[in-house]
């Protein structure tokens, strides 16, 4: 395909260029080449005689000598452009107004848009959000969710970027109609965070379980149960209830997924170890079904390059590739850390999730690569997010009907974008007891999703 021009202001290009590259080039397969114009408009030359122009709501706003990395200029509020025909709620607008205007121009048909859709793309993709945030970090050292634009305004259950994405496409068709276009399609990809693998480590931590589901009130019989688990596993008649990889596996053989393990190479304070035998005896397993064994880096590792390679080595003893990351309680901070992943030839980070609600921490449910701060440029790391995470569907819908509810709701979101639903469901909550009434239906609620796939 002949590459689209497109006229940019001459400011902020590494930027510009960056949200252009992943919104077009990356995600719908379009190429370009920039010129710089004197206006205040992103102007796409769809053919010779239609253009997309998008007015320059943000990078304009910014006065010269001055950075755009600045919490000041994160909106206060948000507008909605309730003309949006691709979406069924009305665009988000982040930056610049409703402004929906055919215009002749020279000998072109021009459709002029307010919404500057690149800057709000650009803003939930960098997270520069929460690059230049200094407030109070919670107790992972992590800004709070309840401080970003997406909860203050509530549109963080809305991959915004994936709405303006169908609705660019529908717009430029309707110049164009046979513009040509890529078209992603809606895939399933289950992920799991081995954080633990014993649930009865000792006969200390067995009496501990046994009393505790008791005294937290799961009622006699749990506890009776729980009594004669630790009992059998301890004895070495039954495994340990948190390796329920066969479990997952089974799930995941028969709907066609691959999953991803997320393994952790902490020594102290973990109950399990990265090199022993039946570890690698399970890594092996996985691996021969064709699942991904991927690291999961521990506490600080985000920002300490030291502690980092320690673990990137202790990996790689037993395995010399590792096909992604994901940072342990998604501890990420996007000026430091993917630099420290890419100089550990780590090329893949999944820590983009949110973790009090499930929702779309860069409003998209594609893959991208990140952007990258130090060098103000595209970053090596390409970022797969995730939109569910059990942990968090969970503080937000403890009761199993909810729970599940939210689940289905995010994969019917994804689907309807043809994107990846990307999920973290924990191994050790079939065991449990806060999680049984919820983690019972597991294998049903996996099916209905499943069902997605199929279904138009
Ligand atoms: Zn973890």
């Amino acid at each position: 395909m002949k590459p689209l021009r497109i006229g940019i202001p001459p400011n902020y290009v590494a930027e510009r260029h960056y949200v252009l590259h992943i919104f077009l080039t990356h995600f719908l397969g379009i190429p370009f080449e920039l010129y710089h114009h004197d206006e205040p408009c992103w102007r796409i030359h769809l053919d010779e005689n239609h253009a997309m122009v998008i007015e320059d709501a943000f990078f304009a706003s910014i006065p010269e000598g001055e950075t755009y990395q600045n919490s000041k200029y994160i909106p206060q509020s948000i507008k909605k452009q309730s003309q949006a025909v691709a979406t069924i709620e009305p665009l988000i607008i982040l930056f610049g107004s409703d402004k929906l205007e055919w215009h002749n121009r020279e000998n072109r048909r021009e459709l002029v848009w307010g919404n500057d859709l690149f800057a709000a793309t650009f803003f939930m993709l960098s997270r520069w959000e929460e690059v230049v945030y200094a407030g109070k970090k919670d107790a992972f050292d992590r800004m709070p969710e309840s401080e970003m634009l997406a909860f203050k305004a509530g549109f963080y259950q809305r991959p915004i970027v994936n709405e303006y994405l169908d609705e660019w496409v529908y717009w430029a068709h309707a110049m164009v109609p046979d513009l040509p276009v890529r078209q992603q399609s809606f895939q399933i990809h289950p992920t799991h965070d081995i954080d633990y693998l014993k649930r009865y480590p000792n006969y200390p931590s067995w009496i501990k379980s046994s009393l505790g589901a008791f005294f937290r009130g799961y009622g006699i019989s749990t506890s009776i149960q729980t009594l004669v688990e630790g009992w059998k596993v301890l004895r070495g008649s039954q495994q340990d209830p948190f390796q329920s990889f066969e479990r997952l596996s089974k799930v995941n053989q028969q709907k066609g997924w691959k999953a991803d393990y997320y393994f952790k190479m902490e020594s102290d304070n973990a109950d399990y170890q990265w090199e022993e035998d039946w570890v690698q005896a399970w890594v092996k397993r996985l691996q021969a079904q064709g699942d991904q064994i991927a690291l999961h880096p521990n506490f600080g590792t985000y920002r300490n390059e030291k502690t980092y390679r320690e673990e990137v080595e202790r990996f790689q003893l037993k395995m010399k590739f590792i096909p992604k990351v994901r940072q342990h309680y998604l501890q990420y901070d996007l000026a430091i850390t993917p630099s420290i992943q890419s100089k550990m030839g780590i090329t893949i980070d999944s820590s983009l999730a949110l973790s009090s609600h499930w929702g779309f921490r860069s409003g998209v449910c594609y893959d991208y690569p990140l952007f990258n701060f130090q060098e103000n440029s595209i970053s090596l790391i390409s970022e797969e997010p995730v939109c569910w995470m059990d942990t968090a569907a969970f503080r937000a819908n403890p009761d199993p009907d909810s729970f599940w509810e939210s689940f289905l709701n995010a994969a019917q979101i994804v689907k309807r974008h043809r994107g990846h639903f990307r999920f973290i469901w924990h191994n050790n909550h079939f065991a449990l007891p806060e999680w049984k009434r919820i983690s019972a239906q597991y294998e049903l609620q996996l099916n209905l999703i499943h069902q997605l796939q199929s279904s138009y």
